[in-house]
């Protein structure tokens, strides 16, 4: 806080836009949170704000002229408050801050993704009117203070903890290792203290995030995931969990077997393919063929008969040819996904697969990625018709337009006609009409009251 010219305290706001995975949201939220200790509330607009942050990505298309064309938007925050500070986080920041900063000289602040918590001290440095600068390639070994802060969540319900940061894969089209580091995990203890804090904050559903989650405790020596998923499941009040992201490699069959056990874990995983070729597979260094990968779902679908699935798909990728890319299809179509994430492949500077050259043209590879697209809207089709006249239960997230939204075990959307209030409830729904990306029903019975509501 400060005092304005006639002494009256004005509260500082800030403004983030967040782009990339939930990682970033997360990142997000603590920055939100460290904001919040500090005096300052959120802006309900960008033109307000006194503090604007971008916490950018680097794993998709153009990263850079997204960041640049949202900074050249808030640049005009500075017409109106000249004392305003911009700052550019996240792995874009984290590989090209200081590129970034030659291409947008009125950004006041740049830090990296293992400085978060250096926020404090570099925002009294750009607000002296110097910039604040700090990208260190190395680890910074303090950055574990961060998880001392809340986070700030527009969700009340479901919250994501950051359990492990960093990856030690070497996907040859990725550029996370150099952005994030080496795997790091969370101490479990810290991590049962922040699912305690949020349970008590009213969350019912704890989101475990990492780039690999499924490595957890691999470099602490004595705990395993699947150790991590019974301890957060003894939390009292923790109604669900869900993880995000494992790589295939990393999925054991213990894990497999605790998510099948915990009554708390949701019966839906993402699972990244990215490919179905094994010479893709092999050129991506993704460490397991396409027989393996099929070996993971048909466990999970053994201990876990009505898991939904979904997974990622890169279209493209150097050296892909039509056969390959067939490999893809009949993945698809033997897995039947609940839901795909398919994306042109792009280079991202930097990565070994940048140095390699196109097989097919853009237009071509244009066409093979809207047939599986088209191919893929109807598996989800078909799955969600599975969903007709049953009763699901639903965690209620939001209240929009009339309904209450929330989601089913298995991760589909649900609008809800109640005449009651089930905003943070979890309730039991009759499904009456399935559309192509969500459902919609009527709230029969709240759970955790165990009452009918007619
Ligand atoms: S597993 Fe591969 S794709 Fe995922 S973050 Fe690590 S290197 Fe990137």
């Amino acid at each position: 806080m400060e005092k304005s010219g006639g002494g009256v305290e004005k509260v500082k706001k800030y403004y983030i836009r967040t782009f990339g995975c939930q990682m970033n949201v997360n990142d997000s939220q603590k920055i939100a949170g460290i904001l919040k200790s500090l005096g300052y509330e959120p802006a309900n607009h960008w033109q307000e704000a006194d503090l604007i942050l971008v916490n950018t990505c680097s794993v998709r298309e153009k990263p850079d002229q997204k960041v640049l064309s949202a900074l050249g938007e808030f640049k005009k925050v500075k017409n109106k408050n000249p004392d305003a500070v911009i700052g550019v986080c996240g792995c874009l920041a984290q590989r090209a801050g200081y590129e970034l900063l030659q291409k947008a000289p009125f950004v006041d602040m740049v830090f990296g993704t293992t400085n978060i918590h250096n926020l404090p001290q570099l925002l009294k440095e750009a607000e002296r009117g110097n910039k604040a600068v700090e990208i260190i390639e190395e680890i910074d070994e303090r950055e574990t203070e961060l998880d001392r802060y809340p986070t700030v969540r527009d969700n009340k319900y479901t919250a994501y903890i950051t359990v492990i940061r960093g990856c030690d894969k070497r996907c040859t089209y990725c550029i996370v290792p150099y952005t994030r580091g080496k795997e790091r995990s969370r101490r479990i203890g810290e991590i049962l203290q922040e699912v305690q804090w949020l349970v008590e904050d009213g969350v019912k559903e704890i989101h475990l995030i990492g780039q690999n989650v499924t490595a957890y405790g691999k470099d602490l020596g004595d705990v395993k995931f699947y150790q991590l998923l019974y301890a957060v499941s003894q939390v009292e009040g923790v109604e669900r969990i869900r993880f995000t992201t494992g790589h295939p490699k990393d999925l054991d069959e213990d894990t497999i077997k605790a998510m099948a056990e915990i009554p708390q874990v949701c019966e839906y995983l993402h699972l990244p393919i990215q490919a179905g070729s094994d010479r893709i597979l092999k050129a991506m260094d993704r460490g397991y063929t396409q027989k393996e990968y099929l070996e993971k779902i048909e466990l999970l679908k053994k201990y876990i008969p009505d898991i939904a699935l979904s997974t990622d798909i890169i279209v493209g990728f150097p050296g892909e040819t039509y056969q390959d890319y067939l490999e893809t299809i009949k993945v698809l179509k033997e897995v039947e996904y609940d839901q795909v994430f398919a994306f042109k492949y792009s280079p991202r500077p930097g990565t070994p697969a940048a140095e390699l050259s196109q097989t097919e043209d853009g237009e071509t590879v244009s066409r093979w990625l809207s047939d599986l697209i088209n191919l893929q809207k109807e598996i989800t089709f078909k799955k969600n018709k599975e969903y007709q006249d049953k009763t699901v239960e639903v965690l209620v997230e939001e209240e929009k337009e009339g309904k209450f939204v929330g989601r089913t075990r298995t991760n589909k959307l649900v609008h809800i006609d109640s005449g009651h209030n089930l905003l943070g409830e979890i309730v039991k729904v009759k499904i009456n009409r399935v559309n192509r990306f969500s459902l919609e029903g009527e709230a029969v019975k709240v759970i955790s009251e165990e009452a009918q509501l007619w």
